[in-house]
């Protein structure tokens, strides 16, 4: 097996080459090519037997130019540095993708989170929460869920936070419970704006999404959602993968039965279908593949075999550089991460108002403001990439990088 691609190289590297097309001011490159701010922090955690480990928690500001930056907070032992800093730039771009006012952020614990016990999994949080604190803020920056966080450990947070400022500030964080300031459909909103993207593409190619066969690497949050909504559209889910297993079903499955027996089990292995390999699934013969899972799970290694026609990334970063060559050029279009899964930000900003005005939506409001942004910014990207002849992520940087450029341009003296 190949090492894993470093994921800030890639980040990088992406950037450069669009930075390069747009002829970008050199400055500017120099300065958009690395984050704002990176803090790192020491994160004692008190265990169930009595002794305390200390875990290090990262937050990566990439930019401030839109506005306060923006992003997730992943708990996972993959986590380091240079993804964390990748991470926040991919969410600089994607705020600028779909224009919601802010910057790119993103923060990481590095720590086997799912094997804690729910009050280890609180203590941590809230020992994260306590030196995240000083670097956060509502005009500062404001975390989110990322992978394996949850709404749960967002409400810990802004207690957190809420304690140290003296009193509370649920704009502070976004994907919150509906309880605790959440905003109505932030839970499905990143599998639903992927939908949302999918069904439009569709439309805008003049074919329909009846009975297209899906396949989703990744069965968390944003891969359920994807399932269940396209589902409703009329897509036909044929196959589903979490870390543990893959199941296939030709025939199609059923989306909310899958999402049952995963609550249950915690797993989708077990379900009825026949069992696959990891590598196998991505190269199922299907229409739309979904990664949702982690990065870097589609290389020039597996590129070539992959049958999909239409690649919507719900995790961030899956593809890798050089099989974007090989997709491009086998004319496969890729609705890259920052437009794909685009739509859990864009209600993280809906969320920020509401908290901000104190006053709250009614889900549908929600549903037709995310459907409006995703449709607005896959035409953006759609137009752009079909003028140009480039891939759809080059489009989408170069919508983005230019937004960023020219909101640095008219704030800072130095440019
Ligand atoms: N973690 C999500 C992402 O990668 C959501 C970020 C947010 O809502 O701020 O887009």
């Amino acid at each position: 097996m190949p090492d894993k691609p470093n994921t800030w190289d890639i980040a990088l590297r992406q950037f450069h080459e669009v930075a390069e097309l747009l002829n970008l001011d050199p400055g500017l490159r120099e300065y958009l090519s690395v984050p704002e701010a990176v803090h790192t922090f020491s994160v004692p955690v008190l265990r169930d037997n009595d002794e305390t480990h200390v875990f290090t928690g990262i937050r990566s500001q990439h930019s401030f130019a839109r506005g306060p930056a923006k992003g997730g907070l992943r708990f996972h032992p993959g986590v380091s540095i240079d993804e964390v800093k990748a991470l926040s730039m991919w969410m600089t771009w994607k705020t600028a993708v779909v224009n919601v006012p802010f910057g790119g952020g993103k923060g990481g614990l590095i720590c086997d989170y799912k094997s804690f016990s729910p009050r280890e999994k609180e203590r941590a949080a809230r020992s994260f929460a306590r030196r995240l604190t000083p670097v956060i803020g509502p005009e500062i920056d404001i975390p989110a869920p990322d992978v394996n966080t949850t709404p749960e450990v967002m409400a810990w947070i802004a207690d957190e936070y809420g304690h140290y400022i003296g009193h509370p500030e649920p704009a502070v964080i976004t994907g919150k419970p509906v309880d605790f300031g959440g905003s109505r459909g932030r839970d499905s909103a990143t599998g639903r704006g992927l939908a949302y993207c999918v069904d439009r593409y569709y439309h805008n190619t003049g074919k329909s999404l009846e009975g297209q066969r899906v396949v989703i690497q990744g069965f968390g949050n944003a891969g359920q959602w994807a399932a269940k909504v396209l589902t409703t559209m009329g897509a036909t889910i044929i196959a589903i993968s979490d870390s543990r297993g893959a199941v296939y079903a030709p025939e199609g499955l059923s989306a909310t039965g899958a999402i049952q027996h995963k609550l249950e089990s915690g797993q989708v292995a077990g379900m009825p279908g026949e069992e696959v390999k990891h590598e196998e699934l991505l190269e199922l013969d299907c229409d739309i593949l979904v990664p949702a899972a982690l990065e870097s799970v589609i290389t020039a290694e597996n590129a070539p075999r992959i049958k999909a026609k239409l690649i919507a990334e719900a995790a961030n970063g899956p593809t890798t550089p050089d099989a974007d060559t090989i997709l491009h050029d086998r004319g496969v279009v890729v609705i890259p991460d920052v437009l794909a899964n685009a739509g859990g930000v864009t209600v993280s900003y809906f969320e920020w108002v509401q908290n901000r005005q104190r006053y709250y939506w009614p889900e549908q409001k929600v549903f037709d403001r995310l459907q409006k942004g995703m449709r607005q910014a896959l035409d953006e990207v759609q137009d752009l990439a079909e003028s140009k002849n480039v891939p759809w992520r080059t489009a989408a940087y170069m919508l983005a990088i230019q937004r960023v450029a020219h909101a640095v341009e008219v704030n800072h003296p130095d440019f």
